[in-house]
């Protein structure tokens, strides 16, 4: 009873210092933190490779066990990073590298076709210490764009690079370029295929199938590190048969990305028009450090109400300063996996 006692009266004299505190620094607003809770683990990486109408029905027994071993191949390269004390802005770049180079998802190599039959890539890099951010969009000759954008946030002055400006900037950082069709697969060459069919049939120019079916296959990563530093990643070739130069959430900071030590790192996945209108990754940092929210709940809240309610598909992974681990999707799937100071690798494809 006495420990329920003081624990309250420590609560009522933290908030009245905080009311006091706030009265003072008018007309800033007052930053709440998060519920101080015990830590879950020292350090720890979460994953995804996109989020759709993925049915275990569709899902051959060996493709779904490439897709096991990819997140996890893509995790343990994370986790060694941060096991051995190195940072989290390593160990994001190092698992999304690894589904880059994959034909299984939809970023790099297996990244889906533009109108055009061409791969245009963008990605984006957040580091939670500093708040310093990188982005690439519209690029079409860099191997590694996750690596594009964290050079766009070490490198250069500016937050994003867009097109033929961002495949220059890659190439003076020496960072290795291709030939566009370095990043072509005969099965999103189909889906573009299916996509201008179903484009003949109903009028809308932006509606394809890939949007209806919502097949994404994004990556993202976010880690924090035995510093306590959280970073995020996102990486991707948008959706299948985008015209005019059309660039989604991915590579906008606040949108596809975010992280900030105070609060969390965050990486999404899902239909970017809707994820760019509700600002997603940076609402679930501000839910946290406006209302306190826990990570769970603001993630949840913001996937399964505000977006739903839009009608917004897709979902997000999110970890936090303790070592919490939010996946929240409002899709039938979301290839995704977490790997903490544990060293064990779970990882999950359906609801
Ligand atoms: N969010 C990406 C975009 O809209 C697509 C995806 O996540 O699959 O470009």
């Amino acid at each position: 009873m006495s420990i329920i006692h003081s624990s309250i009266s420590a609560i009522a004299v933290t908030m009245l210092c905080l009311l006091m505190y706030s009265s003072c620094q008018s007309p800033t607003v007052t930053r709440v933190p998060a519920p101080s809770q015990k830590a879950k683990a020292q350090y720890g990486i979460v994953i995804h490779g996109g989020a759709g109408t993925i049915l275990k029905k569709n899902m051959s027994d060996s493709l779904e066990n490439a897709y096991h071993q990819k997140l996890k191949e893509a995790l343990t390269a994370g986790n060694i990073i941060l096991k051995n004390g190195g940072s989290s802005q390593d160990a994001v770049v190092a698992a999304i590298q690894i589904m880059e180079a994959s034909p299984l998802f939809n970023a790099g190599v297996g990244a889906v076709f533009t109108n055009k039959g061409t791969v245009e890539l963008d990605a984006s890099f957040m580091d939670g210490a500093t708040r310093n951010a990188g982005a690439v969009g519209g690029v079409t000759r860099i191997k590694s764009p996750i690596l594009a954008a964290r050079a766009v946030m070490e490198q250069s002055k500016h937050v994003m690079l867009t097109g033929e400006g961002a495949n220059q900037f890659a190439i003076l950082q020496g960072l290795d370029t291709v030939d566009n069709s370095y990043f072509h697969t005969p099965r999103r060459l189909k889906s573009l295929q299916r996509a201008k069919q179903l484009e003949k049939k109903d009028n809308s120019s932006i509606i394809n199938d890939e949007i209806k079916n919502f097949k994404h296959g994004t990556v993202g990563a976010v880690a924090l590190d035995k510093n306590g530093n959280l970073a995020a990643g996102t990486s991707t070739g948008g959706m299948t048969n985008k015209k005019f130069g059309r660039i989604g959430d991915s590579p906008i900071i606040g949108a596809g990305t975010y992280a900030d030590n105070q609060t969390c790192a965050v990486s999404c996945t899902g239909h970017g028009e809707y994820f760019i209108r509700y600002a997603v990754a940076y609402d679930v940092s501000a839910m946290m450090a406006y209302k306190g929210t826990s990570l769970m709940d603001a993630a949840d809240e913001i996937v399964h109400q505000k977006l739903v309610k839009a009608g917004g598909s897709g979902g997000l992974i999110a970890i936090d300063a303790n070592g919490n681990v939010a996946m929240p999707f409002n899709t039938a799937g979301m290839y995704r996996g977490f790997m903490m100071d544990d060293g064990k690798a779970n990882t999950l494809i359906y609801k």
